[in-house]
């Protein structure tokens, strides 16, 4: 049976307002929720999914429906369904109401990214409604905890069940969204992101009284390092990747903006500082966590190195937690298919390859073999302030942009599946 197209719509933004509904803020979680509600969406279509939940209430989904020819590598639909907190009082409207207003769907996780997460339970629903047979394996994934590092999500899919998450392909945030430059729109797709290589930093020095000042404290020290830290750039690294965007964005390394500067280099932020007691001790000891970033081809030994060279042999590092950059090649039939969709659905845009500085539930995938693309497609307004609302006050989804995207992402993914729109759809 096929589906009418406004009924796929509907039912896409009804799906995304009740999951922005559930509150699967993190920490702590609690997306079994969300993980619930895609189940019985997919149980009624007879889709049976796999619940994992390595700790209680920290559960991922993953559902698969079969294609045509096993030989050919499977298509994963991926998300995360837990978003970051939010500063309820600095919100304009209730974070977790989903309202609708000025055009948009408002709420914590309206684009990162429980847009996508509707959109790839629709997408599933409507393929095993229509009764169409892809030629791949399409997996449908919406995991518990991105926003805290994957442990109890994508990365123990990866470590603990890889039967159920190894693709061929994956189509992950993020990417797609418009980008204005001057007068001229872009669509960078994520092929490749950062790394992450989380570091305490501590230093000792003897303790004293309060009343007894002196230069030579943990706490003077630790000040010393942290100012070098922010204001020494690590050494800069162009990667072919970059040099590719930048010629597409018609710019040189040299000259890019200072969007561009995490893009190429490793990175560090300390991002909590520690020491101290009571107000009348000089402590002996001061802390810092440092939230170093990759380029891919970079690995937790290289950032060390690039680190000492800055802060000296003398404080202990110590990695508290790390995960690898990735990058895919973006010479592949995919590729050129998100491209050419894309840049037909907006006349005159350029679709071009992006590195995410941050980190997505991909570099997990990736360690599968899998070749992973950020495609979350939206069409904005130039007014829309879309970068800041990831994880800011107000986040929200334009709706006639969601939509625009909607057609063009279930466009890609029917065609690589070998089917066409009019196969599942009326
Ligand atoms: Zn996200």
């Amino acid at each position: 049976m096929r589906i009418a197209w406004e009924n796929f719509e509907r039912q896409t933004l009804d799906h995304l307002r009740a999951l922005i509904r559930l509150d699967t803020t993190n920490p702590p979680g609690n997306e079994r929720i969300a993980a619930d509600y895609l189940a019985r969406a997919l149980s009624a279509e007879r889709i049976e999914p796999v619940l994992i939940e390595p700790v209680p209430l920290r559960t991922s989904l993953v559902a698969r429906l079969a294609g045509r020819d096993r030989s050919k590598a499977g298509l994963m639909l991926s998300s995360h369904t837990d978003v970051v907190p939010v500063e309820a009082s600095r919100w304009t409207r209730a974070p977790f109401g989903a309202d609708l207003a000025d055009g948009c769907i408002w709420g914590r996780g309206a684009i990162d990214m429980k847009s996508k997460c509707a959109m790839d339970l629709m997408l599933m629903l409507a393929l095993k409604r229509s009764g169409a047979l892809g030629e791949r394996d399409l997996i449908l994934a919406a995991v518990a905890d991105e926003e805290a590092g994957s442990e109890l999500g994508a990365r123990h899919l990866v470590e603990h069940h890889p039967e159920l998450v190894k693709a061929g392909f994956v189509l992950n945030e993020t990417g797609a969204f418009t980008l204005f430059i001057g007068e001229r729109r872009f669509y960078p797709i994520q092929v490749a992101e950062k790394g992450f290589v989380t570091v305490k930093m501590t230093v000792t020095a003897s303790p004293g009284h309060g009343s007894m000042p002196r230069s030579d404290t943990a706490i003077a020290w630790m000040a010393d390092l942290v100012t070098r830290l922010t204001r020494t750039p690590m050494r800069r690294r162009v990667t072919p990747l970059i040099r590719m965007t930048l010629s597409e964005l018609g710019m040189v390394p040299e000259k890019a903006p200072p969007l561009f500067r995490p893009m190429m280099a490793n990175t560090v932020s300390p991002t909590i500082v520690r020491a101290g007691y009571k107000d009348n001790v000089i402590p002996g000891e001061a802390t810092v966590i440092l939230d170093g970033r990759t380029l891919p081809g970079e690995d937790e030994k290289s950032f060390l190195r690039e680190l000492r060279e800055i802060v000296g042999p003398e404080p202990i590092l110590e990695i508290i937690k790390s995960a690898p950059p990735a990058e895919a090649s973006f010479d592949t039939p995919l590729f050129r298919l998100i491209r050419a969709r894309t840049e037909a659905a907006d006349p005159g845009a350029r679709a071009i390859p992006w590195m995410l500085p941050g980190a997505t539930d991909s570099k997990f995938y990736t360690q599968l073999g899998a070749t992973c693309y950020g495609f979350t497609p939206v069409r904005l307004d130039p007014k829309m302030p879309f970068g800041s609302l990831y994880h800011g006050n107000d986040e929200r989804m334009p709706i006639e942009g969601l939509l625009w995207g909607l057609r063009l992402y279930v466009d890609v993914v029917l065609t690589f599946l070998g089917l066409q729109l009019e196969d599942v759809f009326e």
